[in-house]
């Protein structure tokens, strides 16, 4: 059967070979943890019950986890395996199920969510690059609960040289409407922990500071943005972009960072700003913080 899960619409029959993402029929799975440095709705004090899918449709040339999106590492695991996975997270604290690169198994991740709905009590975290098919999110009504959602670039040229995916921001702009028809409001719970909704995650770029504010103003114009969270990142760092990309060979300077912060302020986001001065994954709750998220 030719494949038609992302935008790329690679037609590949992942029975007999890999599709442009990476990976085949089988699912590949590179880690399953408790993670900690998700954002602090998601994170939490027990962590995030995270399961690392290998191969990703976008193989951007500065990713972090080259290994597993690119190379395709990881083990090979099946549906009922993929349940019992989720099932042992929860056993384990974790406050959700966090699909962290998805987009390539989503039909396997239903089949195994279908195994046990019965048991399965904590929210489901679609952890994804952005470069998703509307349909495809369309079709996680009823097994997704919040969606974590990159939109990486506004510009075309900027997707296209860092993702080969000219049409990013339509795509992940159209799946950005269909999930929030799917989980419309953020709900927190009595300790803050989201239950429900959408974060948009955006990672600030070398050189790229005026295209993460079209983003900011574009998504702004295109959606309510009271109804969402916004997740700015400064983690950016150049050790694994390809040579190649000279432009990216550079950490993001303070200036550049700042400003986007400064315009997600200006225009009213309400989320979380991640540490520039730091390398890991840490975040400080910032904009408008929400009375129950503390
Ligand atoms: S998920 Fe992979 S195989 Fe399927 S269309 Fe996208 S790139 Fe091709």
């Amino acid at each position: 059967m030719k494949c038609t899960l992302c935008p790329r619409k690679c037609g590949a029959d992942r029975e007999k070979g890999l599709g442009a993402c990476g990976v085949g029929d089988k699912i590949r799975v590179a880690k399953i943890m408790l993670h900690h440095w998700e954002e602090p709705s998601i994170s939490g004090t027990r962590g995030s019950g995270a399961i690392f899918f290998s191969g990703c449709p976008l193989k951007c040339v500065y990713c972090q986890n080259r290994e597993i999106s690119h190379g395709g590492h990881g083990e090979e695991i099946t549906v009922a395996q993929l349940a019992e996975a989720m099932l042992s997270l929860q056993a384990q604290g974790a406050h959700n199920i966090n699909l962290v690169s998805p987009t390539q198994y989503s039909d396997k991740i239903k089949q195994a969510i279908d195994l046990i709905r019965d048991e399965l009590e904590i929210p489901v975290v679609y952890n994804t690059g952005g470069y998703e098919d509307a349909e495809q999110i369309a079709g996680l009504r009823g097994y997704v609960d919040i969606f974590l959602t990159d939109i990486k670039y506004f510009s075309s040229e900027a997707s296209k040289k860092y993702s080969s995916a000219r049409d990013y921001f339509e795509m992940a702009s159209h799946a950005l409407d269909e999930m929030l028809k799917i989980a419309p409001e953020c709900v927190f719970d009595e300790h803050g922990i989201m239950r429900g909704g959408v974060i948009i995650r955006h990672l600030v770029l070398p050189t790229l500071r005026a295209d993460s504010i079209r983003v900011l103003e574009t998504v702004a114009e295109r959606i309510d943005i009271s109804k969402i969270r916004l997740s700015l990142m400064s983690q950016y760092t150049p050790d694994f972009c390809d040579e190649h990309y000279r432009e990216l060979k550079r950490k993001i300077t303070t200036f550049e960072y700042q400003s986007v912060v400064d315009k997600a302020t200006r225009l009213g986001y309400e989320g979380y700003i991640q540490e520039k001065s730091s390398a890991s994954a840490k975040y400080t709750p910032e904009f408008r913080r929400e009375e129950n998220e503390d």
